[in-house]
């Protein structure tokens, strides 16, 4: 019998230590362990690996991340309520979880982790997104993690992975696509969560790329998408009016039409316009 077999079904697990889902947390549970294990098969191959795993709950997905072979997960997750269950799987997998009683957004994982690191979550989308443009937006390129595999809103989902022309394209498709592979790997409707949320979700896999797909200084690419789309139905001489004078020649040369909108530009342009504004 291998350690997950000695656990009790999740149901249980919430019953027995008193786990009702509560909004506030944002707490919709996975409480299929084939479910659970099919994600964690979606981040990869995990032996060797270390997995930082936020907002655990009562540990379907923990209990998928050991099964698959991590050689240790570091979870952190804000509901006291929750570490009683998660100690149960502690205890199955010894030396391998380390648990964390906090809030993810205040706490520096990394003391805890040796590389390679691999990331999974089901968090409420508030948390998941702050987290994931901290985890894009590092002070140096290669990050501390190789793969981010995250739970997400459907909506949000295909903000990530979008291409230009689409409504959902914007910061956060270039951001990620910068510098990962993003691809959707899972759809999952509200019947997979215990309660329902209202929307779907979706599972979203980004791989960090050892170098940018295109040259550009992170900070003014950075800033110059997050003026261009702050106003996205504007053209981007006005948008963009806030770079200086000379936007209309950085936009000409950067091969873009100043009259175009940010929702037309794709990611190799963007790069290119956020090099000659860098230069000038
Ligand atoms: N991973 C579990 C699962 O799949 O069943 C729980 C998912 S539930 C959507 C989100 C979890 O994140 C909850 O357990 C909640 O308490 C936790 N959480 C919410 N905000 C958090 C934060 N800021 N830091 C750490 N955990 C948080």
């Amino acid at each position: 019998m291998s350690a997950i077999d000695t656990l009790p079904p999740l149901s249980q697990v919430i019953e027995t230590h008193g786990i009702a889902a509560k909004k506030s947390l944002g707490q919709n549970f996975l409480l299929d362990l084939n479910l659970t294990a099919k994600i964690a098969r979606l981040a990869g191959d995990l032996s060797g690996c270390d997995v930082l795993e936020i907002g655990p709950g009562p540990g379907g997905l923990t209990r998928g991340l050991l099964a698959e072979g991590a050689r240790r997960v570091l979870a952190i997750e804000k509901d006291s309520r929750c570490m009683p269950a998660l100690a149960e799987i502690a205890a199955a997998y010894p030396g391998q979880l380390e648990v964390i009683n906090g809030d993810a957004l205040d706490i520096d994982p990394l003391a805890h982790l040796t590389p390679p690191i691999r990331i999974a979550a089901n968090l409420p989308y508030n948390v998941g997104t702050e987290l994931l443009v901290r985890w894009l937006t590092p002070k140096d390129w290669p990050p501390f993690w190789s793969s981010l595999t995250l739970m997400f809103q459907k909506e949000v989902a295909e903000r990530i992975v979008a291409q230009p022309g689409s409504k959902a394209y914007g910061r956060l498709a270039l951001l990620a696509q910068w510098r990962c592979d993003a691809r959707i790997v899972m759809h999952l409707p509200p019947s997979a969560f215990t309660p329902p949320p209202k929307v779907s979700s979706a599972v979203v896999n980004l791989t960090a790329l050892p170098e940018p797909r295109f040259p550009a200084d992170a900070r003014v690419l950075e800033r110059v998408v997050a003026m261009a789309f702050n106003q996205r139905r504007k053209m981007l001489r006005s948008a963009l009016k806030g770079l200086g004078p000379d936007i209309e020649d950085h936009l000409i040369a950067a091969g873009i039409k100043p009259t175009d909108r940010a929702e037309t530009i794709g990611l190799e342009q963007f790069c290119a316009l956020a090099r000659f504004v860098a230069a000038a």
